[in-house]
């Protein structure tokens, strides 16, 4: 689960770690107050989207920045006005770019340098990694890629917790002066105890600075959780911000589906995770693409289907529908069944192919024929893979 900048950085205060002083705002009554927390200096307003690369990224209407340094208060709140509801388009939105739906005002910082901190966990080795560059504030992709050496990384030992002869390690690869140093490890220190507390998936700050006075803080700040922790968690749960994920997704979960939503235009509804990944991949095999994966689990209800369905088909990129179901736990009759009921309920004008296999799949076979709906049969997974392959084509 993702959360926005400006809570981040309420979190980041919680724990410690130095921020900006900051106030968001969710509509144009708001600006005075939020500005009112706020010193009479510079200010930066800052778009909250659950998206990075915001500083280059342009609104559909024309207007440049997601991020924009402002002189004065009055120029704070113009802006402001310019991206509240605005729809800002970035490197990590895609095309639709995201509505902006809350602006952070934020005391603008002096920057001596930008910096790159983070702190992930490293499936490779199984432990928490922070990973640091003297490059901040660009893509660190690209400074993985261009000059890797300007990477640091240090694993941490989830039963000894952060040493401070990491941090150390830390510091010297970042150059910092010993007043830096100082400011830098308590930051550090800081949000790797946020990191670790709050069950964080991910902790990114880039840029972190340096100021002309010595100070070190976290100038942007991207938080994404353990979803499978957040029961542990109430108060990082009533963060979550609806509005930034997807519809069908949302839909999915209140039916206690697996749905990711995907850019191609084949749907599948497939029980089981692995034989939904493997039948996404036979469909790119013969040259499609999935519109999802969808994965109604071991033993789905007719509720289920039906529910499943009516998310596939909201979804307008959708141009055909493949059913792969290996009725092991699942009964392939109560799938075919369902299917049935949903396509009568919900219509359907695109093709659907329906694999079934296992337990009962003669009774289901024998409910889709009866059913006088155009049901396209697939014997085999290949088979059917290829069928809905060519009639979306
Ligand atoms: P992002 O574009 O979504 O990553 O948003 P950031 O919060 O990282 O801001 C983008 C860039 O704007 C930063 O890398 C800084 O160069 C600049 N910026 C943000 N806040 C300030 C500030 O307080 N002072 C100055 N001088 N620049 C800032
Ligand atoms: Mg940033």
């Amino acid at each position: 689960m993702n959360i926005h900048e400006y809570q981040a950085k309420a979190l980041f205060e919680k724990f410690g770690v130095p921020v900006p002083k900051g106030a968001a705002a969710k509509s144009a009554e708001e600006f005075d107050a939020a500005l009112g927390q706020l010193a009479d200096a510079a200010i930066v307003v800052k778009s909250q989207i659950h998206a990075g690369g915001r500083g280059k990224g342009t609104f559909t209407d024309g207007f440049k920045g997601g991020v924009k340094f402002c002189k004065t208060k009055n120029d704070a709140k113009i802006v402001a006005g310019k991206m509240l509801g605005n729809t800002l388009v970035t490197i990590q939105t895609g095309p639709d770019g995201r509505k902006v739906q809350t602006v952070y005002f934020t005391q603008a910082s002096d920057i001596k340098k930008e910096y790159y901190l983070a702190i992930l966990l490293d499936r490779a080795t199984s432990r928490p990694v922070i990973v640091a560059s003297t490059e901040g504030g660009v893509e660190i992709e690209k400074v993985a890629h261009d000059t890797p050496e300007k990477i640091f990384k240090v694993h941490i030992d989830p039963a000894y917790g952060l040493g401070d002869y990491q941090i150390r390690q830390l510091i010297y690869a970042l150059e910092l002066t010993p007043t830096e140093g100082k400011n830098a490890t308590k930051l550090i220190k800081n949000l790797y105890r946020m990191y670790w507390e709050t069950d964080a998936a991910m902790v990114e700050v880039n840029p972190m600075i340096t100021t002309p006075d010595d100070q070190v803080l976290a100038l942007d700040a991207k938080v994404s959780f353990d979803a499978n922790a957040l029961y542990r968690h109430p108060e990082i749960t009533a963060l979550r911000d609806l509005a930034e994920e997807d519809s069908k997704e949302i839909e999915a979960s209140k039916f206690n589906l697996s749905y990711i939503a995907l850019d191609g235009n084949i749907a599948c509804l497939v029980n089981g995770a692995g034989l939904a990944m493997s039948t996404m991949d036979i469909i790119k095999h013969f040259g499609g693409n999935p519109a999802n994966f969808l994965d109604v689990g071991g033993g789905a209800s007719k509720d289920q289907v039906v529910a499943a369905f009516k998310i596939i088909l909201g979804d307008p990129k959708v141009k055909g529908i493949f059913v792969n179901i290996f009725g092991g736990i699942m009964d392939c009759n109560v799938i075919a069944t369902g299917i049935v009921a949903a396509v009568k309920e919900v219509g359907l004008s695109i093709p659907l192919v329906v694999r079934l296999e296992g337990n009962n799949v003669a009774m289901g076979k024998q409910a889709l024929a009866d059913s006088g709906l155009t049901i396209v049969n697939g014997d085999t997974m290949a088979d059917a893979a290829q069928k809905i392959v060519k009639l979306v084509a």
